[in-house]
Formats: C-alpha cells, structure tokens, sequence
C-alpha cells in the first residue's frame, strides 16, 4: 500500500469518559475501523495499544494511563503508603521531632 492511502485509513476519533464525576477526553486512533493507539490519561501522548496494560472496563480493553505512567503512579502509592506506615509509627512512639521533620519533607 502507498503512503498516501494509508493515511486515508487513519483516523483520530474522541470519546468522553465519565469517572468519579470527573469528564475526561480519550483520543482513539483508528486504521481501518480498528482501534491501533490511544491516548494516555495522565501523559495526554497517543501511543500504540502494546504501551498499555489490559483492563476489563477500559478502552479498547487497555488501562487508562499507558505502562509508564501506571509505573509511576504505582511508585508514588507505594511511597505514600511507606510515608503513611512511618507516620504512624512515630505517632505510636511520640516520636514528635522525627515527625515535623517527616512532615517538612512531605511539604517540599
Ligand atoms: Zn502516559
């Protein structure tokens, strides 16, 4: 096939998601009628379907945030979580020095 009438296959379509009472715009790139990239949640970028973990409810079965993003939205939970596990511990312990400086590191 000539470059040309691969272009005319291709096409970006928009669909709105409802989530959480939140409206977000979902950018569908399609060849053909088949779904071959969207866009990330997070990052906003159209990718290629593969740069997508599989999600029963999601689009075109694919979670909203491509793997990068997922990756460091993860991460981030992760550190919340260990921040939440130590605050509460040196709540436990009265531990009120260790626990302003905990707090000033979270505010910066
Ligand atoms: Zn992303």
């Amino acid at each position: 096939m000539i470059q040309e009438e691969v272009y005319k296959h291709i096409k970006i379509e928009t669909v709105e998601r409802n989530i959480k009472n939140k409206t977000y715009t979902v950018y569908l790139l399609k060849f053909k009628e088949s779904i071959i990239g969207k866009s990330c949640s997070k990052c906003l970028e159209i990718l290629p379907l593969s740069n997508f973990n599989n999600s029963i409810n999601g689009i075109a079965s694919k979670h909203a945030y491509c793997k990068t993003c997922h990756r460091n939205y993860t991460k981030q939970k992760e550190k919340e979580a260990k921040a939440k596990k130590l605050f509460e511990k040196l709540l436990k312990e009265k531990n009120i020095d260790k626990l302003n400086k905990l707090i000033q590191c979270l505010e910066s």
